[in-house]
């Protein structure tokens, strides 16, 4: 099996991944592909089309079987051809089609490839590893082949920056590596899973809802009491319990005598290195709940502020295109319950900015010091913060700031995380009020398709389609709501113990 550019992408995503694609049960495999990836393929495809229709002249060998390609790819390069299109190269166990190939004056060839993101990661604005690692297999197979590659890729971005990718270079602030030592590292990892040399287990992160193996891992998850079933309990921290203290299941976790590891660890500083005292003391309680209480847990108590209107507010934004095109508000007050939807009206800037104006001027008439609104993870704020940059006019970067820190604007997911606990492993807005017995109304209701259905509306104009969008919006703020009141509850059956 070769070594693909994308298996390598796949590593990155899952370590599990390529061992299970190609030795897992096929019969567990979800067939059908979910249709905010297929709509990220899309878009994939779109922008790239975009770009080579600005690009000027170029070899075309996009078309024929791969052994014609290859010929062609070859033969354009020995006869020194500028620019080449979806050339195919492959040596050994190595196999690769860079978007572009590009002739530099000294010479050498660079791989080029077209990428609907940023061209650095927008943290530490080093190279983002996957797309160093691709960049990388390309310069390989360039060199393997007998062209000339100085190490070196560059990435045509979403924002129309030519970024160049230096792959001797390290590959981020905190690891001395560079990218092509993590190339290599990643390399045979990956050929290693694809011989079936070793093995590695499933275990249940945040990228495995989109994943087709979805179902089978958490399958196998459940069925070996996985340790990754814990919430916040990941697959490093797994791997380390597991290899460390010889423990695999919930159950055996959740007896764990953590005074004796603490002990330990105070002993040999090297020992569980990667999980520190108060996280382990916080997962094995955590076990303790999802093993043997199964019910909620509330720490202390939890001061609501006391408001005439209560708002519980949630926002639909596309990532890929950084556009907001709801704000959706739940509101309660003595008058009765109301959904208040804010809609971009397009998917203009002047559309997102009017929905966000509207939303604000909202805000402001609501009676002052008199309301509370809760939301659900750092999204909203993070979300806000960005927009402000974009439409000063709007509000100023104070005034957000301010709004997110007043004590009646709360983040509940903030609050679920220092005051309680729950017998489940994920506690995200959809368990969470599922446990608590609420129902959307949609039947596959998620924030993805949701990116995917605004899409849709966007190209149809179908009423329908954006109905539903409301509609799930308006259950995810009803969502916050059952939550907020859960938590309410118990806090006061805390206080009245
Ligand atoms: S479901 Fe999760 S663990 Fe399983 S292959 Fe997919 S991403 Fe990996």
């Amino acid at each position: 099996m070769y070594i693909t550019a994308s298996k390598l992408y796949d590593y990155l995503q899952c370590p599990h991944f390529i061992w299970r694609e190609a030795y897992g049960p096929q019969e567990e495999k979800i067939k059908e592909i979910n249709p905010f990836i297929q709509m990220l393929w899309n878009k994939g495809i779109q922008h790239e089309e975009k770009v080579i229709k600005e690009i000027g002249e170029f070899t075309d060998i996009s078309k024929g079987s791969f052994e014609e390609r290859f010929a062609r790819t070859i033969k354009a390069m020995e006869d020194n051809t500028p620019l080449i299109y979806q050339g195919v190269l492959y040596s050994g166990n190595l196999f690769g089609i860079p978007d572009l190939l590009k002739k530099m004056p000294d010479g050498s060839y660079v791989p080029i490839d077209i990428k609907s993101g940023s061209g650095l990661d927008n943290g530490n604005g080093k190279p983002k590893k996957h797309y160093a690692v691709q960049l990388c297999l390309y310069a390989e197979l360039l060199q393997k082949l007998g062209f000339k590659n100085n190490r070196q890729g560059i990435v045509f971005d979403i924002h129309k920056n030519e970024v160049e990718y230096h792959l001797e270079e390290s590959i981020n602030n905190g690891n001395d590596i560079s990218c092509w030592e993590f190339y290599q590292e990643i390399k045979k990892q990956t050929q290693l899973l694809l011989d079936n040399k070793i093995q590695n287990k499933p275990a249940m992160a945040g990228a495995c809802k989109l994943c087709p193996w979805y179902n089978s891992c958490k399958k196998w998850c459940k069925e070996n009491q996985d340790l990754t079933m814990i919430f916040y309990l990941g697959r490093t921290k797994r791997d380390a319990i597991n290899e460390e203290l010889e423990i695999e299941k919930v159950d055996a976790f959740s007896k764990l005598d953590t005074k004796e590891v603490i002990r330990k660890k105070k002993q040999n500083k090297n020992f569980l290195k990667s999980i520190g005292e108060k996280t382990l003391s916080k997962l094995v309680a955590r076990a303790k709940i999802l093993n043997d209480t199964k019910k909620p847990v509330i720490y202390d108590k939890v001061d609501f502020p006391q408001a005439s209107h209560e708002l519980f507010f949630d926002i639909e934004d596309d990532p890929t295109q950084e556009f907001v095109y709801l704000h959706g508000v739940y509101e309660r007050s003595k008058t009765g319950e109301k959904f208040i939807p804010f809609v971009a009206d397009g998917d203009t800037n002047k559309a997102e900015a009017t929905a966000w104006q509207n939303f604000w001027n909202y805000i402001k008439s609501l009676p002052q010091d008199d309301f509370a609104i809760y939301y659900y993870s750092p999204h909203e704020k993070n979300t806000y913060q960005r927009m402000q940059r974009q439409y000063p006019e709007i509000i100023s970067a104070e005034d957000v700031d301010n709004f997110f820190s007043n004590p009646r604007v709360i983040d509940l997911y903030q609050i679920v995380l220092k005051y309680t606990d729950w017998p489940l492993s994920s506690y995200s807005l959809k368990e969470l009020a599922m446990y608590l017995g609420f129902k959307w109304r949609d039947d596959t209701p998620s924030g993805a398709l949701s990116i995917e259905w605004y899409n849709k509306y966007l190209e149809t104009k179908d009423e329908k389609i954006l109905n539903r969008i409301l509609l799930y919006n308006e259950d995810d703020c009803k969502a916050t709501m059952v939550l907020k009141d859960a938590i309410y509850k118990l806090s006061a059956e805390y206080n009245a113990n």
